[in-house]
């Protein structure tokens, strides 16, 4: 539905995008992720036609997007900075969908039911500036989603919203996501894209530098187990947990693998008094930040 190629922006000396790729199918969610300054609002800004690229391709459903051409009903964009009249929420909503081509009949129909799935029912007659920052972030997204584009571009839209807020906007987006559209979630946040279950790309001095599942490209990572005993004196490491992939901090113990469950599992077994002495057990999985750090080795960063 989305087809990136090849795209190109410099500013001056500093290249914003460089060579970026990225292929969206319909009803696919992909996580956008990088380190600040890698390209991501500068991708979506071009694919949005809001800035003019030095070269690349942008195509919707196989029809190429310039400044020129913009095609506003076939895109929505939620740039991270908040964009909203001195309004009421419903004018801002009104405007939106005019903006997009929508018809008076189904603009009240849209208005309704996005209102309703993002928890505005109830704010729309209020002006913008009397509602809460959570609520207007809620009202920024719901402009963008109203006239169900066939792809939308969503920057880091839960920054500072509350649980409420964000899991009112997770699921709207994957509602929306499931009628067929094609979404871009910038976030900093993988929890996120494990409730959109979304794919990923990475981004990195403006370019994808991977594309995947996120099973695909987590799965190399290794992950961390922590158990603490209540006492976890004369512990003994099977040699394929002693060294650096395990050690004793006190009374935890914080190990290190591809599979930590079945390394946890493995210290119980070769430490049974110790079991009966096991206070908690914490798993993490893989972090954003372990994947990052990762890929930036293997490209030589
Ligand atoms: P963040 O996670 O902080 O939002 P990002 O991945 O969205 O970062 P961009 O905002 O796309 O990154 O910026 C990419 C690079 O282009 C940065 O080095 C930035 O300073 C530069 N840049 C972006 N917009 C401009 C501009 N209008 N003028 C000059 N440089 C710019």
């Amino acid at each position: 539905m989305l087809s990136v190629a090849g795209l190109r922006k410099r500013y001056g000396e500093v290249v914003a995008l460089d060579g970026f790729e990225l292929e969206v199918a319909p009803g696919e969610i992909v996580g956008l992720v990088g380190h600040n300054g890698a390209g991501k609002t500068t991708f979506a800004r071009a694919v949005a036609a809001l800035l003019r690229v030095d070269a690349g391709t942008v195509r919707v459903a196989g029809r190429p997007i310039t400044p020129r051409r913009r095609r506003p009903g076939e895109l929505g964009l939620a740039p991270q900075e908040l964009a909203l009249f001195p309004t009421t929420a419903l004018e801002n909503l009104r405007y939106a969908g005019r903006l997009y081509g929508l018809g008076r009949h189904t603009l009240a129909e849209r208005i309704a039911e996005t209102a309703e799935a993002l928890g505005l029912t109830e704010l729309l007659p209020r002006p913008v500036e009397d509602l809460s920052g959570g609520q207007q972030r809620r009202l920024h997204a719901a402009a963008a989603m109203l006239h169900r584009p066939r792809v939308l571009l969503l920057d880091e839209p839960t920054v500072g919203a509350d649980p409420v807020t964000r899991e009112l906007l997770l699921h709207a987006v994957r509602d929306l996501a499931d009628r067929g559209t094609a979404v871009v979630y910038t976030t900093h946040y993988l929890p996120e894209l494990e409730v959109l279950d979304a794919t990923l790309a990475v981004a990195d001095h403006g370019r994808v530098i991977a594309r995947g599942s996120r099973a695909e490209l987590l799965a190399a990572l290794p992950g961390r187990v922590t158990l603490s005993f209540a006492d976890g004196a004369g512990l003994v490491f099977p040699p394929d947990l002693s060294g650096h992939a395990g050690g004793l901090h006190g009374d935890d113990v914080v190990i290190t693998a591809i599979d930590p469950a079945a390394a946890a599992a493995r210290l119980l077994a070769a430490n049974p008094e110790h079991a009966a002495r096991l206070r908690s057990i914490a798993l993490d999985a893989p972090s954003l930040d372990d994947l990052y750090r990762e890929l930036l080795t293997r490209n030589g960063a």
